[in-house]
């Protein structure tokens, strides 16, 4: 599948105006100040305390805003705290349909927190079986929460179509955009209500920061989000927002990397015969390959793949490896590899696991920026140190 041409390039470097008039610094200085000087009598000005709005702060939500094609943005202290903002918006025993396979955090905080202390309740289905979403409609039912691509199993939903159905029911959307990025694609411009993100991953792209945020392109939705970040107080420190920012200007030629090379590392994943499955959007083997071209730039930086082969082998294949390192978290520059079912999923059994397709022996790659050469050479020969479970040895 070949990356489509893109318009965010310019946008990523440029958005919301980040000069400095004050020094004419030619980018955001990182303003550490908890309170600004009212000079206007009693009039205020265009900053007062840092947790209603800081100029650091500011600068990137303009960014974040405008890269998404909203109205307005908030910037919070993790991915976790965005999601938390949304949740917030919702009245007392709401229902929310979410997809199936959300990321595990949200589920934690749905299932352990909103559903204790909210009354929350939620319907997991399959988004993409439209009979399935329409009935679990109730008259409670306030929000449709999106992932797309899931993890780490990379199945689509089609946005397009969800919130034609959520509009229609009066039901509002959230995506959770984190995987695909503003890259990939703009929720917001396909119908939904919000754009949740964890910056953590794509948006700061170097591995050395935790942030979220939450972007709408709805008037009210704004003003409530304001005022429920204005009163929890999660917002992003004046330092992240500008690691963010800094890393945001440079989306564009990494997405472009990262996403050409987990192309190239899909189609040689997919041919060893060690590898018993592939799951890649941007594979014409996928089971929403046609989605994918028609949603998605590219099929995103993240492949997984299930092998072939004993635990004490992939072992050996992780161990093996010198470039990709085990680590949780995706979307930094280096390539990483997870092992879900010790990691990212950890919290369930193994039967649960299976059930959602995540094997012992199944591994998410999140693809850097590295010279792809390296990258696959670096899969050869970790692969070559193993055996298929029947025994053959590919070496
Ligand atoms: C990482 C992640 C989150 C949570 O973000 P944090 O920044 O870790 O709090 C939410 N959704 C998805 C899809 C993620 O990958």
């Amino acid at each position: 599948m070949k990356i489509r041409n893109n318009d965010i390039a310019t946008t990523a470097v440029h958005a919301g105006n980040q000069s400095d008039s004050a020094n004419n610094a030619i980018f955001t200085p990182i303003v550490t100040a908890s309170s600004f000087i009212q000079p206007n009598l009693f009039e205020g000005g265009d900053f007062c305390y840092s947790r209603v709005s800081n100029p650091t702060r500011k600068a990137y939500e303009s960014a974040l805003s405008e890269l998404e094609g909203g109205i307005y943005a908030t910037a919070t202290s993790s991915g976790m705290a965005a999601t938390n903002l949304v949740m917030e918006l919702l009245p007392k025993n709401s229902h929310i349909i979410a997809m199936r396979g959300v990321y595990g955090g949200t589920w934690r905080l749905f299932e352990k927190l909103k559903a204790t202390t909210a009354g929350t309740t939620i319907s997991y289905v399959d988004l993409n079986d439209t009979d399935k979403l329409i009935n679990s409609i109730q008259k409670n039912t306030r929000l449709i929460w999106i992932e797309t691509p899931t993890n780490p199993l990379l199945e689509l939903v089609d946005i397009e179509k969800i919130c034609k159905i959520s509009k229609e029911y009066k039901i509002m959307t959230c995506v959770d955009n984190t995987f695909a990025s503003a890259w990939n694609h703009k929720p917001l411009e396909m119908g939904a209500d919000i754009v949740m993100l964890s910056t953590s991953k794509y948006i700061g792209g170097h591995s050395d920061l935790i942030g979220g945020a939450v972007i709408t392109n709805v008037p009210e939705i704004a003003k409530d989000l304001d005022f429920v970040k204005t009163t929890l107080g999660s917002i992003a420190s004046p330092f992240d927002a500008y690691l963010a920012l800094r890393g945001m200007k440079t989306l564009d030629v990494r997405m472009q990397r990262q996403c050409s090379n987990a192309l190239l590392v899909a189609e040689f994943l997919e041919m060893h015969p060690l590898v018993k499955n592939v799951y890649y959007p941007g594979l014409p083997s996928h089971p929403q390959h046609k989605l994918c071209k028609r949603q998605m730039r590219s099929g995103g930086a993240v492949v997984t793949a299930t092998l072939n082969c004993t635990i004490e082998d992939l072992k050996k294949f992780i161990s093996g490896l010198r470039l990709f390192v085990l680590a949780e978290s995706l979307g930094g520059v280096e390539s990483m590899v997870n092992h879900s079912a010790s990691m990212s999923h950890g919290a369930m059994t193994k039967a649960e696991r299976e059930v959602i397709g995540v094997f012992d022996t199944t591994l998410r790659f999140s693809i850097g920026i590295e010279n792809f050469n390296d990258l696959i050479q670096d899969l050869d020969s970790a692969l070559s140190n193993i055996k298929t479970t029947q025994g053959n040895n590919y070496a």
